[in-house]
């Protein structure tokens, strides 16, 4: 009997997002992209907190910002002032954070109180929760720089699939990235630049691969050739879609938020799972 009451007043599972976060320009503008931010926050169940697998923040080993008050950091260089005046002063989570810590076994992750929120939180939730009334933390993405020696990519996937009890505790999982991702190639004075084919043919692999459930492939996106190498010629912006699949449970679905491409080389495909 009490067991059957207790299911009753289980929170729901929550949804987990991968976002594609692109050019820090998107935190003051309104465009389709911005605007399915708004959307999706409006459709999901509301969260008790929110933790974001960051793109931006790379360390060695994995951890998780336990901050009471995380602050907003500005990590990027050259865009107009306006930008480096904004705060997203939510407060943080460091329970959340904690039990992060306690569900993942297969390696240790730390308690990390100096980090606060970068880019990849804080211009994607600006957007989705503009009052920032909602707790956030951050995790990190263990990272070598070394090529010769990458971490395997099983690494975040195996740690990410321990994770999914956060979502029966109301916490919003979000990866917050880019599929396609090269700075090298960017079209900086134009939003809208065409997209280069080698970007197109990526993107519409993924998104084949993530209609299909096919994580194999996702992991082992190199197999795809040429097009993957100038994709994904590092890994900071694609591994925190790796989390976000990593926790897609037997046939949960997954629907695509926003699909597109800004400034020629970055595509701003996002998705959601449950
Ligand atoms: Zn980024």
């Amino acid at each position: 009997m009490a067991e059957s009451k207790e299911k009753k007043t289980q929170t729901p599972k929550m949804p987990v997002l991968f976002i594609g976060h692109g050019s820090p320009m998107n935190i003051i503008s309104q465009n389709s992209y911005t605007e399915s931010l708004v959307k999706l926050a409006n459709e999901l169940p509301l969260p008790r907190a929110i933790m974001v697998i960051s793109a931006h923040w790379l360390t060695d080993g994995t951890q998780v910002g336990c901050m009471p008050k995380p602050h907003t950091i500005h990590d990027f260089y050259g865009f107009p002032d306006e930008l480096y005046r904004i705060r997203y002063a939510s407060p943080g989570s460091p329970e959340c954070a904690e039990l992060v810590s306690k569900l993942v076994h297969s390696v240790q992750v730390k308690c990390d109180m100096g980090w606060g929120l970068d880019h990849a939180s804080w211009a994607v939730l600006k957007h989705m929760y503009p009052k920032a009334d909602i707790p956030v933390f951050e995790m990190s993405l263990h990272y070598s720089f070394n090529e010769w020696h990458p971490l395997p990519l099983t690494y975040h996937y195996n740690l990410a699939s321990e994770m999914s009890e956060l979502r029966r505790n109301g916490i919003l999982i979000i990866g917050s990235g880019n599929i396609v991702h090269n700075l090298g190639l960017i079209d900086f004075d134009d939003t809208n630049a065409r997209p280069y084919d080698w970007a197109v043919e990526f993107d519409e692999k993924v998104k084949a691969n993530l209609i299909s459930h096919n994580h194999e492939d996702l992991i082992n996106f190199q197999k795809i050739g040429q097009s993957s190498r100038l994709s994904v010629p590092t890994l900071d912006h694609y591994l925190p879609m790796i989390y976000a699949i990593a926790l897609q449970e037997k046939n949960e679905p997954l629907t695509f938020t926003h699909e597109g491409f800004q400034n020629g080389s970055v595509s701003m495909r996002g998705f959601r799972i449950g």
